[in-house]
């Protein structure tokens, strides 16, 4: 931008806070007006180069691919298929299975290349997805075994896309034990589809029992050598059991977190952005250390970037305390970054600089100032003030007649309700 295209934005201010009254080239003189209006940060002394793309103001190559392709709903058995633990060649076939891409005889037939459409593992039916993926006696042995190992019965599907439609259903979650199932789905179709090969290509076979135990032995070795945490139950036990995987248990303790009280004389603001349906939200609640409502403020704002609403609620409880004349503030965000950014140990984005900068001023207006990152559970207050205005404005709540579920939540926090966290 500015007088030619490597005209420093720097260069365009005078005086350290002013910006210059004249500039000559017409590619800027079409913006100056807006450019003139923004406001000049004092912080900043030289010219940096920075992506605008993301938060962190870079720009990495997923944000290009991005912006080139076309964006689709995701199909509902992309985790079947794609999932920590996956592996490539494995998914790969899965992947062309579900999308009905395999040249099966049947779909050979169909364009005219092959009369012979006699599937190769048991020499008796039609070989087409349907039949493959479990029909044939061979495949469905193998199926049904799989299912066995883990913990499923042979449920009655009549066709592959029904199959798996059933195994997105009953594979799918994060545990552990769920990527064992999936990751055993893709063998054994890697592993049938190979066998097939084979037995057209290279006259080669193979025995069932030998395609089941390099199906077992491929999962065994995915997932033994590897440290995999899984909770400790009986169930969980017997299904590392069947498939002789070792893998550590460990006990899931819940941890409890409850609303954090401020030390005597100082006034806890608890703060909080949203982004709901396109709309952003913040919310800054004051108590004193008993958990009685000083203040309550709720904004509701056009603005989708959920950094922005953290760092507007902190912004709009620093004010209003202020104006309260409140010396000293203890404030505490579920936004670990937003804490952050204040202390000055994360960068620090360009859109959020002018939020930031009124948020140090105001700091220096209170004898003492502290900020901290609290767990979500000990914020359930300022949550619910962050989601409760749809419309762009802000309000202070009267604190002798508050929102039923929101009272309910300060009085949970001022008895020092334990809230759990699996
Ligand atoms: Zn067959």
């Amino acid at each position: 931008m500015g007088r030619c295209m490597y005209t420093s934005v720097d260069s365009l201010i005078v005086d350290g806070d002013q910006w210059a009254e004249d500039v000559a080239d017409p590619s800027t003189h079409s913006r100056w007006t807006e450019i003139s209006t923004t406001r000049i940060h004092g912080r900043l002394s030289s010219d940096t180069i920075m992506w605008c793309a993301n938060l962190k103001g870079v720009f990495p190559l997923k944000l290009e691919w991005d912006s080139i392709r076309a964006r689709r709903d995701p199909v509902a058995w992309y985790k079947l298929v794609w999932f920590p633990y996956s592996q490539t060649r494995f998914s790969f076939i899965v992947w062309l299975a579900i999308v009905g891409r395999f040249t099966t005889k049947s779909r050979l037939a169909a364009w005219g290349l092959a009369t012979d459409t006699t599937c190769p593992l048991c020499n008796t039916g039609n070989e087409d997805l349907n039949h493959l993926f479990f029909k044939s006696p061979f495949s469905n042995h193998i199926w049904q075994r799989v299912l066995l190992l883990n913990g499923f019965a042979l449920p009655a599907l009549l066709s592959w896309p029904n199959v798996v439609q059933w195994t997105t259903n009953h594979f799918t979650g994060d545990s552990l034990l769920n990527k064992v199932r999936r990751f055993s789905f893709s063998v054994m179709v890697y592993r049938i589809w190979s066998e097939r090969n084979s037995r057209i290509f290279k006259q080669q076979e193979s025995s069932f029992e030998k395609v089941l135990c390099q199906i077992i032995g491929d999962t065994r070795g995915r997932f033994s050598g590897s440290v995999a945490v899984a909770p400790d139950s009986s169930a969980t036990r017997d299904f590392f059991h069947r498939w002789r995987i070792k893998v550590q248990f460990t006990l899931q303790r819940p941890s409890f977190h409850s609303w954090l009280r401020p030390p005597s004389n100082c006034m806890a603001i608890n703060c909080d952005g949203s982004v709901m349906d396109g709309r952003g939200g913040y919310g800054a609640m004051a108590c004193d250390r008993m958990g009685r409502v000083i203040f309550a403020i709720a904004g509701g704002f056009r603005d989708t970037n959920i950094m922005r609403m953290e760092l507007e609620a902190i912004r709009c409880g620093l004010r209003r305390a202020n104006s309260l004349g409140c010396p000293r503030i203890h404030v505490q965000s579920d936004s670990l970054c937003a804490i952050q950014m204040i202390k000055g140990s994360f960068h620090t984005p360009w859109h959020c600089l002018e939020l930031l900068e009124d948020i140090l001023c105001l700091k220096e207006k209170f004898s003492c100032c502290t900020f901290a990152h609290v767990a979500r559970e000990a914020n359930f207050c300022a949550d619910f003030l962050a989601s409760f205005l749809h419309s762009d404005q802000e309000i202070l709540l009267s604190t002798n007649c508050l929102p039923p579920a929101l009272a309910c939540l300060v009085g949970e926090d001022a008895r020092g309700r334990r809230y759990q966290r699996l």
